[in-house]
């Protein structure tokens, strides 16, 4: 391996904030409106120019159930607010009905609270509420390095077009899907280590109406996956009509690793390609409308938290709750998420939120999706715009906070 020493630099600070939101995903919209309502003076610094991560340039969609399928609601807050935001000019399919009019309990438990929403209009209503509440938009950014002392963040490095900068900071929400923060600031971080799920999801017009394409790939198929396509088996099939295909059965793509994304991404538009051009011979009128522009992976790197709950809590008490979420894949479950899932004791003033934090191998397939995400971006930016150490925080106070701010704790 050859090595090239890079010159000693000075980095000008450049800003200053009381919360720094790393990653615009729907944890760090979240995240960034609770901070902002709280008070804090936020900045949200995002790699891509657009908002909502996965949700919105992922095309994934499906703004999953804020319930636990019996017709209980376990999702408020902002996780239920983003739900209403993302439909704001009316749902693309699934409208929730039955939740958001006068719906029976027997009508709440046959059709869970979901729904399909435009990405486009959604992320720009995500904008809008965040510039509205003062949050500073740090586009086209990477966070790609922190300066500590006292295993605190001092300032968070970032490199865009203006080159490198500094932002001094108070604490960190690290939303970043990856735990990029924590790995850069050597916390302890984990793998996921079963095979990986990737897609390749794209809109296309034909017969008058716009509609969305699921392709999934997954690089070392499970038992219950067979090496050929298979249709999903989740029992709600009213969202989830994937088709599985193997990638590569040889490699596993951990998703934090530069060349692998890039060839989980061209993998994946190669498929996508030859499913357009097949779709297009065979209709005409068949026009490909919007591809998803970031890395699909399902599950890539997450802290190693103070607490690692399991599928295990499923219906248990959790006495520092900060809201709970359902499972997605079947009807019945309901898992409330503890506090010490978003923070860890090698940095003070860092906390997670989103597809990242600190959640067993199992548990992960179930917090990654949308709903859970802004529960725990809720939770993560509220804390930060409170203190910055986090274990020191009164669990409390946070409690007191998130209840009042309409978030439900406890089954
Ligand atoms: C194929 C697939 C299908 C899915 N289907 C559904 C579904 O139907 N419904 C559902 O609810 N969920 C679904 N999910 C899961 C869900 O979309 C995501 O897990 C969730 O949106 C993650 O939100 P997040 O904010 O934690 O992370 P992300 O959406 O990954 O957002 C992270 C953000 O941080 C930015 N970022 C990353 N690193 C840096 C850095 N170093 N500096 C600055 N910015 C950075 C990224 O650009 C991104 O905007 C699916 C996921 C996949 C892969």
């Amino acid at each position: 391996m050859r090595f090239v020493l890079e010159p000693e630099r000075k980095t000008t600070v450049a800003a200053s904030c009381d919360v720094l939101v790393a990653g615009g995903g729907i944890a760090g919209i979240a995240a960034a409106m609770a901070a902002a309502r709280n008070g804090a003076k936020v900045i949200l610094v995002e790699r891509e120019y657009t908002l909502g991560g996965m949700a919105t340039l992922g095309l994934v969609t499906i703004y999953l159930p804020l319930c636990d399928g019996e017709g209980k609601q376990l999702i408020y807050g902002i996780g239920e607010e983003l739900l209403k935001l993302s439909i704001t000019h009316g749902a693309e399919a699934m409208y929730p009905k039955a939740w958001l009019e006068s719906g029976t309990p027997e009508e709440r438990r046959q059709f869970r609270y979901l729904a399909q929403f435009n990405p486009h209009l959604f992320t720009l209503e995500a904008e809008k509420c965040l510039l509205e509440l003062g949050v500073t938009l740090l586009y086209g950014t990477l966070v790609c390095a922190v300066s500590m002392q006292d295993k605190t963040i001092s300032e968070v490095i970032v490199e865009n077009k203006s080159g490198r900068s500094a932002i001094e900071v108070g604490s960190v929400v690290d939303c970043t899907g990856d735990a990029d923060v924590f790995h850069l600031a050597g916390a302890k971080t984990v793998l996921h280590k079963n095979g990986n799920g990737l897609a390749s999801w794209y809109y296309y017009f034909t017969g008058g109406k716009v509609q969305l394409k699921m392709f999934g790939l997954a690089d070392v198929v499970t038992e219950k996956q067979p090496e050929t396509a298979k249709e999903s088996v989740r029992d709600d099939t009213q969202y989830n009509n994937e088709v599985v295909v193997s990638l590569d059965r040889n490699f596993r793509f951990s998703g934090v690793d530069g060349t692998e994304l890039s060839r989980a991404v061209t993998a994946a538009h190669q498929i996508m390609y030859k499913d357009i051009l097949e779709a297009k011979a065979a209709d005409e009128s068949y026009v490909p409308v919007t591809i998803s522009t970031i890395p699909l992976v399902r599950m890539s790197r997450r802290i190693a938290g103070e607490k690692t709950p399991d599928v295990t809590s499923d219906r248990k008490y959790v006495e520092d709750s900060i809201g709970m979420t359902g499972d997605w894949r079947k009807r019945g479950p309901a898992f409330e998420l503890p506090y010490g899932a978003l923070w860890g004791k090698d940095v003070k003033n860092l906390i997670a939120a989103g597809r990242n934090i600190s959640v067993t191998d199992e548990m992960w397939d179930i917090t990654r999706v949308i709903p859970p995400c802004a529960v725990t971006g809720e939770a993560a930016g509220t804390a930060a715009a409170m203190c910055a150490d986090f274990a020191l925080l009164d669990v409390k106070k946070l409690q007191d906070k998130l209840s009042a701010q309409g978030v439900k704790l406890h089954l």
